[in-house]
C-alpha cells in the first residue's frame, strides 16, 4: 500500500535579512539560483527510488523567500514530480513580491496554496520589524493573489512585538474581517542568539499584554470563521494545512535544499546548513545529510505524543506504546488541569492550551 508523504524545499534567498530571522538565508543570486536548482533536481534524483512506496500529498516551498527563485525554477521542480492529484502545493511570499503576474505563473506551475508573510498590519510595527512592505502592501498583495485565482491563502501574523500594546495588536486583528484568508499562523516573536534583534535593547511587552494579545486574537480570529486547530494554527472549515498536519502526525517527508530537515522511518535528519557545500555535495554524488537522529525508545514515542498534542483534537494514546510511567504523568497533567482525558483520547485543557511548553517539557 502507497503511504502518504510530504516534500518541503527549502530556498534560502533574501534580499536583505529581517533583525529577528534565524533561518538559513543567503542573498539572492542569480548565479547562486541556476545552481541551487540543479543541485535541488539532483536530490530529487537521488530520493526518487523511495517514491514507489508513497503517494506525494503535500509538497511546501519554505526559505527564505522562495518566490524569489522565480515561477519557471518552481515549474521545473514540480514538472518532475509526481504528486497526487489533491495534492496541497504551497509556496510562501512577502507582500513586497506579489503581483499578478507572478502569481498567475505561480498557478500555472502548480501552486495551489500561498502563505504570505503579513507579520503585522501596523506600519510602525513592520518598520520595527525592518520589514520592507507596509500594511496597505501587504492587504493589496492578498487581494491580488485571490485575483489569480489562488484562493486558499494563509497569512503570517507576529505578536509580542517591540513596542506593541494589545489596542495596536487588535487594530490588526480587526483589518483582518475582510480579507480572503481561509488560514492564519500566529506567532510569538521570540529573540534568538545570532540574530541582530539578540544584541539590541528591546521594549517588549509585558507577559499580561502578551496574554491579551494571545486571548484577542484567540477569539477575534473565531468571531471571524477562523478556528483555532493548533497551538498556533487557525483556519476556515476544509482548510486546516495538510502539510503542517504532516509534521504534528508523524507523515515522513523530505526536506531539499540546504539547511532542510527530513523525517523518515522514525529518523530524522538535516542537510548540511551551507549553500556552497550542499552543492558541491550533490556535484560530487554524495549525501548533503550531514546530522541524523534516531531517537531510543521511549523518548521517540515521547516526541511524539508531544507534538501531537499540539492539535487542539487531541490523540488517541491506543496509537503510542507509553511506557506504565508515562501514563503515570499524564495522569497527573490531568489532575494539574492541563489534560482532558475520555478512554484513550487524551487532548490540552484550554489551560493546557496557555502553557503548553510546559506539558511538552513535562512528557519529553
Ligand atoms: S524574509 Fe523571512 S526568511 Fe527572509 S530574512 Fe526575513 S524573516 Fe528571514
Amino acid at each position: 500500500m502507497v503511504k502518504p508523504l510530504s516534500l518541503y524545499f527549502h530556498i534560502p534567498f533574501c534580499n536583505k535579512k529581517c533583525p529577528y530571522c534565524h533561518f538559513f538565508v543567503v542573498p539572492n543570486k542569480e548565479e547562486h539560483r541556476k545552481a541551487l536548482l540543479d543541485a535541488l533536481l539532483s536530490e530529487w534524483q537521488r530520493l526518487l527510488p523511495k517514491m514507489e512506496e508513497h503517494e506525494i500529498t503535500s509538497i511546501y516551498f519554505g526559505g527564505g523567500t522562495p518566490t524569489l527563485f522565480g515561477a519557471k525554477a518552481i515549474h521545473t521542480l514540480l514538472e518532475k514530480i509526481p504528486y497526487s492529484s489533491d495534492c496541497e502545493i504551497t509556496i510562501e511570499a512577502n507582500p513586497e513580491d506579489v503581483t499578478k503576474e507572478l502569481m498567475s505563473k505561480l498557478k500555472g506551475a502548480g501552486i495551489n496554496r500561498v502563505s504570505i508573510g503579513v507579520q503585522s498590519l501596523e506600519d510602525d510595527s513592520l518598520l520595527l520589524l525592518e520589514r520592507t512592505h507596509n500594511a496597505k502592501r501587504a492587504i493589496d498583495a492578498i487581494h491580488i493573489t485571490h485575483n489569480a485565482d489562488i484562493t486558499n491563502i494563509s497569512i503570517d501574523l507576529m505578536y509580542e512585538l517591540p513596542e506593541q500594546t494589545s489596542k495596536n495588536f487588535e487594530n490588526t486583528l480587526h483589518k483582518l474581517k475582510t480579507l480572503p484568508i481561509t488560514h492564519l499562523s500566529l506567532y510569538n516573536l521570540t529573540i534568538e542568539p545570532n540574530t541582530a534583534f539578540f544584541k539590541r535593547t528591546l521594549n517588549l511587552p509585558s507577559p499580561e499584554e502578551n496574554l491579551k494579545m494571545l486571548q484577542a486574537a484567540t477569539s477575534h480570529l473565531e468571531e471571524i470563521g477562523l478556528k483555532r486547530y493548533e497551538i498556533s494554527a487557525f483556519a476556515r472549515p476544509g482548510y486546516t494545512s495538510r502539510h503542517n498536519i504532516g509534521y504534528w502526525t508523524a507523515r515522513p517527508f523530505f526536506g531539499l535544499g540546504p539547511s532542510a530537515f527530513s523525517y523518515y522511518n522514525g529518523k530524522r535528519f538535516r542537510n548540511v546548513a551551507h549553500l556552497h557545500r550542499y552543492m558541491r555535495a550533490l556535484k560530487e554524488n554524495r549525501t548533503p545529510v550531514d546530522f541524523t537522529e534516531d531517537l531510543p525508545y521511549p523518548q521517540n514515542v515521547h516526541e511524539l505524543l508531544a507534538v501531537q498534542l499540539r492539535l487542539l483534537e487531541g490523540v488517541d494514546l491506543k496509537v503510542f506504546d507509553l511506557p506504565d510511567a508515562t501514563h503515570i504523568l499524564l495522569a497527573k497533567l490531568e489532575t494539574e488541569n492541563f489534560l482532558e482525558r475520555k478512554g484513550s483520547h487524551c487532548k490540552l485543557t484550554s489551560k493546557g492550551i496557555l502553557f503548553y511548553d510546559t506539558v511538552a517539557t513535562e512528557i519529553i
